[in-house]
């Protein structure tokens, strides 16, 4: 079979215009690792365990989050707040909290499926190791930090004794014009005094 002009001549020629053409356009290839550009705003990443503004635990341990997920990644063992040890407003708290990453499939049911807001996604999306073991997040590992106010738990509810109080936002938050109030949210030494 012999080939044409066309074929010949103008289809090398097409050929390279794609990549004369390609030559001049905006660089759209991101160098990750070394350069991390920033996810959409609502991009689902890992997920965090919230806490209230005096520091307890948003989670009462009630397993929606764990019933909601279709990956079945998601292990929560309640347990009963005491008198000596309150860890968040209310009767419960999680006691057990895992999220299973090699699982999650990052589809936000979870998030949905939740009460009281205690679960949100963040945009942290670098999520590899080198085992599995280490892609089971326990408890302490979604939990949000501390800021400044907050006191770690077990500790009494500091916002209000009536915990309706704390899902109304009715009292939050607390005046800091009451100075026994204040000290009972920042004891000496908690996270944000100055030292
Ligand atoms: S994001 Fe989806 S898959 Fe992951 S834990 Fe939540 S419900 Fe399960
Ligand atoms: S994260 Fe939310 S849905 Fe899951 S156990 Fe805690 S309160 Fe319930």
């Amino acid at each position: 079979m012999t080939n044409t002009v066309r074929e010949t001549l103008w289809d090398p020629i097409a050929g390279f215009g794609v990549t004369f053409r390609t030559m001049f356009k905006k660089v759209v290839t991101e160098q990750y690792p070394f350069e991390k550009v920033p996810t959409a705003p609502r991009f689902h990443g890992r997920h965090q365990l919230n806490r209230w503004p005096d520091g307890l635990e948003k989670c009462i341990g009630c397993e929606l989050c764990a019933w909601a997920c279709p990956a079945d990644a998601i292990y929560v063992e309640g347990a009963s707040n005491t008198e000596d040890e309150r860890f968040s407003p209310g009767e419960r708290y999680g006691r057990v909290y895992q999220i299973n990453y090699l699982r999650c499939i990052l589809c936000g049911l979870c998030i949905e499926a939740c009460p009281t807001r205690a679960l949100t996604m963040t945009n942290e999306y670098e999520l590899a190791d080198d085992n599995r073991a280490d892609l089971i997040y326990e408890k302490s590992d979604l939990l949000a930090p501390l800021l400044p106010g907050m006191v770690e738990p077990p500790h009494e509810m500091l916002i209000s004794d009536d915990h309706h109080d704390y899902y109304k936002g009715k009292t939050l938050p607390l005046l800091p014009a009451d100075p026994a109030a204040d000290a009972k949210v920042n004891p000496p030494g908690a996270p944000g005094e100055d030292s």
